[in-house]
């Protein structure tokens, strides 16, 4: 049996699996610290902000969170008043006919605001906001005349933080998985995708139109150039006034990246609205109705192809969520992991306090199964991402056989063995 010890977790990143971890190790009765890099304002204020798929992820949410804060999850829907129950999956379209292709079928999925869930997971957790982690570092300390080993993390200013172990829950270019791993090796990979990712309001007979096919979201392909058109809810301030309601875009594509010179906001809306313009409708009438003042950002894909498993030194540094295992967006899955990783945290912790293992053997076993699920859906949603832009593979893509849900461990592998683009 090893040491019962009070062990105090440094969480770096109040996203959507820091609070979570913190949620978990509050129940449990553990102390912790959550630093966040953000301000309290522009915590709140992002200019970049979308919604997220929650589907088998749920389960997790609530074996944390307070039964107080799960009875308000509905707070963190995109349209609250769309239940859980309301839709079967996302339907996929062919976007030259309009025809459904296929629904990629999920449990119980909701449409989450990405903001929204942070500010529900961060009640009753005192945020450290306006620290950014620079640097993580071994460190003993001595206790009551015993030397422990323990972690000390370094802000930028110039402040620190020691505590028992620490957890990166700091995103897709997570600086604590730079500190594990080292720059090289935490590095990620590009993957030859390119999207628009943006939002816009419509006027509310325009809005009312794009939610008739399904109240949640709405995604077509098209065969001539298999580049992918997602239209979903992403806001509904006021859910009976349309006008009021603010929708998710994406516009995906594999290999072709727009040139330097088109890649500019009014280069990036000619394209926008190119395209838009051979779909069939809805999707070539959003195309229309999106005003040519709307910011369109350009973003890459990109996932960890690097990852392999980490020295997390005797137990006291691990990554979880996005920071672990970046993947591209295309199956919904990120934030559903990470919600996993955020449960099988804290509940390693725990064990580790109350003795039942040490905190090396806790945080071996929790790095392990991270890694190796992390690692698998990495490789899913990048098949996912490449299959379904091409006509030709796009009914061999993993939505097909799996839809949203979560593989098992030999259906992945199966499914990775059936073959990868190149
Ligand atoms: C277009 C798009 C659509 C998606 N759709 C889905 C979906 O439908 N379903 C799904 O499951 N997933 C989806 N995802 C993935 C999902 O958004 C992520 O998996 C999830 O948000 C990860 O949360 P996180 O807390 O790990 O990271 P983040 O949300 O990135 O949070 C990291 C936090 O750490 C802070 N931070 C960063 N660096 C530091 C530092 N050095 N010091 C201190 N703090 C720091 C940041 O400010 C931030 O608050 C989508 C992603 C994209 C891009």
């Amino acid at each position: 049996m090893a040491e019962e010890r009070q062990l105090e977790t440094l969480i770096i990143g109040a996203g959507t699996t820091g609070l979570l971890v913190a949620q978990g190790l509050k129940k449990a009765g553990l102390p912790f610290r959550i630093f966040e890099y953000e301000s309290p304002s522009t915590y709140q204020t992002r200019p970049r902000e979308w919604g997220m798929t929650l589907h088998w992820g749920s389960e997790h949410v609530s074996k944390v969170l307070p039964p107080e804060l799960v009875a308000r999850m509905s707070e963190t829907y995109a349209d609250p008043t769309v239940s859980p129950d309301a839709v079967t999956g996302l339907p996929i379209f062919n976007g030259k006919t309009g025809e459904q292709i296929v629904e990629m079928k999920a449990e119980k999925p909701v449409r989450v605001s990405r903001k929204k869930l942070r500010n529900l997971f961060s009640e009753g957790v005192a945020v450290e906001y306006g620290k950014e982690v620079v640097d993580i570092q071994e460190a003993e300390v001595e206790e009551g005349g015993v030397k422990r080993e323990k972690v000390r993390v370094v802000f930028k200013d110039g402040t620190d933080a020691v505590g028992d172990l620490v957890v990166g829950c700091d995103g897709a270019r997570s600086r604590a998985r730079e500190c594990i791993v080292g720059k090289e090796k935490a590095e990620l990979t590009d993957v030859p995708l390119s999207m628009f990712n943006f939002t816009s309001r419509f006027t509310a007979e325009q809005a009312l139109e794009l939610r008739k096919l399904n109240p949640l979201f709405i995604n077509a392909i098209h065969p001539d150039h298999g580049t992918m058109f997602w239209i979903s809810i992403q806001d509904a301030p006021d859910p009976s006034d349309p006008s009021t309601w603010l929708f998710q875009l994406l516009l995906s594509w594999t290999h072709n990246p727009l040139p330097a010179s088109q890649n500019t906001q009014e280069g990036r809306m000619a394209f926008f609205k190119k395209r838009a313009s051979e779909y069939a409708e809805p999707w070539r009438s959003a195309g229309e109705w999106v005003k040519e003042d709307c910011r369109i950002p350009m973003d890459p894909g990109t996932y960890w192809g690097k990852a392999e498993r980490w020295d997390n030194r005797g137990g006291r540094m691990t990554i979880a969520g996005d920071a672990a295992h970046p993947m591209t967006p295309h199956r919904g899955q990120g934030l559903n992991n990470a919600l996993q990783d955020a449960v099988h945290f804290s509940s390693a912790v725990a064990l580790a306090a109350s003795g039942t293992k040490t905190l090396k053997e806790a945080i071996d076993d929790y790095d392990k199964e991270v890694l190796e699920r992390g690692m698998l859906e990495m490789q899913i949603s990048l098949k996912q991402t490449m299959f379904i832009h091409n006509w030709e593979t796009l009914m061999a893509s993993p939505m097909v056989k799996l839809g949203m849900r979560q593989a098992k461990k030999e259906e992945a592998e199966a499914e990775l063995n059936g073959g990868q683009e190149e």
